[in-house]
């Protein structure tokens, strides 16, 4: 790669993994579409560690077309992350996130460009419909995206992925934020400038099957939400006096009683209470743990991600 040539207009950011079989029909309706839009473009594509050929495959097309640039990295490090790394090696004046898997229509560059030249920051793709997804997948989203948005005033719009078209500006901007458990979707809207939509409807991967079983995506939605918002951490505040409350309330209780002279035998209500209270002491002590976790793994200061070659571009 030379970069000292100059930049190109655009730059195409993929990250890939494990994606030998999607990769031929990607490259080829990419290529189209960058063959179309008569600017200078690159394509830069991230092999996160896969395990089958995706790496064979895009040194082979980096080889044969050199407006595509391939990044190897040293092994897996999660969809974020390889996005990361491929948005830190191209060097396009704007930039589309896409994925591998031509579930988002890479065809929509034409609109986003457009939208982009009348004054746009960020241009994001909005699911009208999405085809081919699970109920479960569909309704977990809806619920993750209601949650967030109560969570955070960040406006992360809802039903949107991390395709989009961002301006270099927005790019460096996000490329300056440090933190390693990356939402990028929130992380752009965070940065604010003009943030458009852009509604399209969202097909059925043209091959191979999801990257995100339900752990990593509940490991992802973890990250954004504690990416975004302390109301968790805040929680045990409000319970806290809810159960100060009943606590003081039951204490005036059991005190009549025994002037009374009736104290009642209360196996039943104290293990009530003790497993009540344990219960909600480890929950809440969990909810400090996953933010303590974030806070140590970043205090260490590793690299966001390792690059093992990078091969094509311009020579
Ligand atoms: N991906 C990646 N590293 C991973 C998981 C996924 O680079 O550890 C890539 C994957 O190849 C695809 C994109 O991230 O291009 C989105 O993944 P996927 O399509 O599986 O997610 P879904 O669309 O099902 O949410
Ligand atoms: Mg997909």
């Amino acid at each position: 790669m030379n970069s000292a040539a100059p930049r190109p207009a655009v730059s195409v950011v993929v990250p890939c993994f494990n994606e030998q079989d999607a990769l031929p029909e990607f490259l080829r309706r990419a290529c189209s579409v960058l063959d179309g839009i008569g600017v200078t473009s690159e394509l830069v594509l991230v092999d996160d560690g896969s395990r089958d050929r995706t790496w064979d495959v895009l040194a082979e097309a980096a080889a044969r077309d050199s407006r595509i640039v391939a990044v190897r990295l040293m092994r897996n490090h999660g969809h974020q992350l390889a996005l990361t790394a491929g948005l830190s090696v191209c060097r396009g004046e704007r930039i589309l996130i896409i994925d591998a898997d031509l579930q988002d229509p890479p065809e929509l560059l034409v609109d986003m460009m457009r939208m982009m030249d009348e004054g746009a920051d960020v241009v994001y793709g909005q699911r009208r419909q999405r085809d081919g997804e699970s109920l479960f997948k569909r309704a977990t989203a809806a619920a993750f995206y209601r949650l967030i948005g109560r969570l955070t005033d960040v406006q992360i719009p809802p039903d949107a992925g991390d395709f989009r078209l961002v301006t270099r500006r927005v790019l460096d901007l996000l490329l300056a934020m440090p933190e390693r458990h990356r939402f990028i979707r929130g992380m752009v809207a965070w940065i604010g400038g003009r943030q458009v939509p852009l509604v399209y409807d969202r097909h059925a991967r043209v091959a191979g099957e999801s990257k995100y079983p339900l752990a990593k995506m509940i490991r992802f939605a973890a990250d954004a939400i504690t990416s975004f918002s302390v109301v968790p951490l805040m929680l045990s505040m409000t319970i806290g006096w809810i159960m100060a409350g009943l606590g003081f309330c039951f204490f005036l209780y059991s005190i009549v009683g025994w002037l009374n002279g009736h104290t009642m035998p209360g196996w039943t209500s104290l293990m009530a209470a003790v497993g009540l209270l344990g219960g909600m002491q480890f929950l809440m002590l969990g909810v400090i743990g996953a933010y303590l976790g974030r806070l140590y793994d970043q205090s260490k200061g590793r690299p966001l991600f390792m690059i093992r070659d990078i091969v094509g571009g311009p020579k």
